[in-house]
């Protein structure tokens, strides 16, 4: 098996279905937009000294402490300009990474500070992603962005949020997510979005069981219907190792593990959040080796100051892991997507498969 480097990951096919818009906005970008808006608060003015801010403020080990982060993110993006601008840059970043499909998710609510309508700020985001997938063409790269759009947990539009998510069923966006503080906000506080969701034929992921354990992911699978676990990772803590070196499933790691339920696992994010001590203590190992429905994903490149191409490069170096294991997380990823079986299907058989078979997977 030939050892991969980060150019070599960098050139492969990858798919990404756990990327928040305000997460990964480049500095530069952050910094131009707040001089243009009037956005006074940044902790810094200088955009080479902003990343390291982000990252710095991220890495507290605190999930409460990386979410405060957001707040200047979201600041600058409340024009239809600003969207604009950050999701075309998302899809030109990503496809420069590799990356060839693609789900982001963003928050609508979190965008009408400033006065734009709901419609608005889904409108100017997917134009910009088009523009994007454009760009990226034209600069040698294929990347196709599907968006999901995101209800924060802490409030109570969810069910607007899920209708929204309907309404633009047709014009780019695949799903809906809850995000946001787990703690206090169980999902089952937006069983009403979900069970309309369920009604309408729409798919759907929730964050859950990444600060919060077991109680979560039980309500996100059990009780809401969730296709899709953002995180999950805390659904170790259903697993028991025996003293003979086995393992012995709960029910509901055995239930997730039984009906392929993705895992959007996320771990530099994780580690930053303090949900994992390092990537080598990362549950990802452990749950590949379990045969899991893995996914690997980003989060928030811009908090983390991660790219795919990062993030795999990582579980390389900790777990040994070559273009085997690249190829079948990305496929896992692939299958699990939101877009139509057969469009999945045809990135896999043409797009991934080749080029993971031309280095040795
Ligand atoms: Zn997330």
């Amino acid at each position: 098996m030939p050892e991969l480097d980060a150019g070599v990951i960098r050139a492969l096919p990858k798919v990404l279905l756990h990327d928040h818009l305000d997460g990964g906005v480049r500095p530069q970008t952050v910094a131009e937009l707040a001089a243009e808006s009037g956005y006074a608060d940044l902790p810094v003015d200088d955009s080479a000294d902003l990343a390291g801010w982000f990252r710095a403020a991220a890495d507290s080990g605190s999930l409460d402490r990386y979410l405060e982060t957001f707040q200047h993110t979201v600041g600058v993006l409340q024009s239809p300009e600003a969207l604009f601008r950050v999701a075309s840059e998302c899809a030109e970043d990503l496809a420069s990474d590799g990356v060839v499909y693609a789900e982001v998710r963003f928050a609508p609510e979190l965008h009408t500070a400033a006065g734009l309508p709901l419609t608005e700020v889904v409108e100017a985001v997917q134009a910009g992603f088009r523009e994007g997938e454009r760009r990226a063409v034209a600069a040698g790269h294929s990347i196709r962005i599907g968006t999901l759009l995101t209800a924060m947990r802490t409030a109570a539009m969810s069910r607007q949020i899920a209708e929204l998510t309907v309404e633009f069923r047709d014009r780019g966006v695949v799903g809906f997510d809850i995000a946001g503080r787990e703690a206090g906000y169980p999902p089952t506080r937006h069983l009403d979005a979900f069970e309309y969701l369920r009604r309408e034929n729409a798919h759907f992921t929730i964050h859950a069981g990444e600060a919060f354990g077991l109680p979560s992911i039980w309500e996100a699978i059990q009780w809401c219907g969730a296709d899709r676990l953002g995180h999950g990772v805390r659904i170790v803590d259903d697993i028991e190792q025996r003293p003979d070196g086995t393992y012995h499933l709960g029910p509901l790691a055995a239930y997730v593990r039984d009906r392929r339920i993705p895992l959007e696992l996320c771990p530099t994010s994780n580690v930053m959040t303090g949900a994992a001590a390092s990537i080598a203590d990362h549950p990802i190992g452990l749950l590949a080796d379990l045969r899991f429905r893995v996914t690997i994903n980003t989060d928030n490149r811009l908090m983390s100051g991660t790219t795919m191409t990062r993030e795999m490069t990582e579980v390389c170096h900790a777990f040994g892991w070559g273009p085997r294991e690249l190829r079948w997380l990305t496929v896992n990823a692939m299958k699990s997507a939101f877009i139509p079986f057969d469009e999945r299907l045809a990135l896999i058989d043409d797009v991934i498969k080749p080029a993971y078979a031309a280095v040795g997977a």
